[in-house]
């Protein structure tokens, strides 16, 4: 059977599931998304995603053209209609369809929801942790384009990630306007040093992730210290463990960054623990 994409208020088959060639998504990367999990067939933090999206939407200006529960239902239709029980959401709002000019005010936006399933690095990844870099492409300016947008434009991240496969590993590191650490090209950035664990606070020019801030919560209810902090590329280099946080790519470990490894350059104990928690958590919530 194949995929059944949900396309503006219609359920159509993947291979009917098209954009127009003037759609400013295409034409400007004018548009914003979600990528969601659903794990035991419920949808993984779907308000946070949802208010995320509207925004996102605010940010750029784009009215969307369908309430908060009509959308909550539109995925719940397009995951159920697929049979999955896991899978990830990718759910889309382009400006729509305009004419060739940039005034976003002409088009009609269009809502697009894909669910399948997705593996952002190789399963031994996950087990023995990844070797990263640091991009030289500064990450986009939050006056200029404010990271907290999840716009359809990634192309500040693309080319950090090509940077990343020219230097043969699977992620870089973004550090912002003023050479602090923001995030990775896809994922937020973690790391812990004598028991703490620090991330790259709003201002540092981050998308506010959703498994970041899952992944707060659960150092809470654990009791392992946490804040949110600027950091330096010198304070990962010092870290005793670092790792990744995304909806696609759940937790991840960095056991080496620009060639230094990361405490012992193994997956370190504090992570462990967490990658633990947070698939316990994703089951039970
Ligand atoms: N930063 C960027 C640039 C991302 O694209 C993502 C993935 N959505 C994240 C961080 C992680 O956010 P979340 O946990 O909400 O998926």
């Amino acid at each position: 059977m194949s995929l059944k994409i949900w396309l503006d208020g219609e359920l159509v088959d993947k291979s009917e599931a098209k954009i127009s060639v003037y759609d400013h998504g295409l034409l400007y990367g004018d548009g914003i998304f979600e990528g969601i999990r659903v794990y035991n067939g419920r949808i993984f933090e779907r308000d946070a995603h949802l208010r995320r999206l509207f925004d996102s939407a605010r940010g750029i200006r784009l009215d969307i053209p369908y309430t908060l529960e009509q959308l909550i239902a539109a995925c719940e239709e397009t995951v159920r209609i697929n049979k999955f029980i896991d899978c990830y959401i990718r759910l889309l709002v382009t400006r729509g369809k305009g004419n060739l000019g940039l005034n976003p005010f002409t088009c009609k936006p269009s809502v697009c929801i894909i669910a399948d399933s997705i593996s952002l690095y190789p399963q031994e990844m996950y087990e023995k942790g990844l070797s990263i870099i640091t991009a030289t492409v500064t990450r986009v300016h939050p006056n200029a384009l404010s990271p907290r947008i999840k716009s359809l434009n990634y192309l500040n991240n693309i080319l950090a990630k090509i940077e990343a496969i020219d230097a043969g590993v699977p992620e870089a590191i973004m550090l912002n306007q003023n050479g602090a650490v923001a995030e990775c090209t896809g994922d937020n950035i973690f790391m812990v040093r004598d028991g703490q664990v620090l991330t790259p606070q709003t201002s540092d020019g981050i998308l506010e992730g959703i498994t970041r801030g899952v992944v707060l919560c659960l150092c809470q209810r654990m009791g392992i210290p946490s804040a949110e902090k600027t950091l330096q590329r010198h304070d990962l280099y010092i870290a005793d463990e670092v790792f990744l946080t995304g909806s696609a790519a759940e937790v991840i470990a960095v056991t080496h960054i620009d060639n230094r490894a990361i405490g012992l350059g193994r997956v370190g104990p504090v992570t462990r623990k967490l990658i633990d928690a947070f698939h316990r958590y994703v089951r039970e919530n």
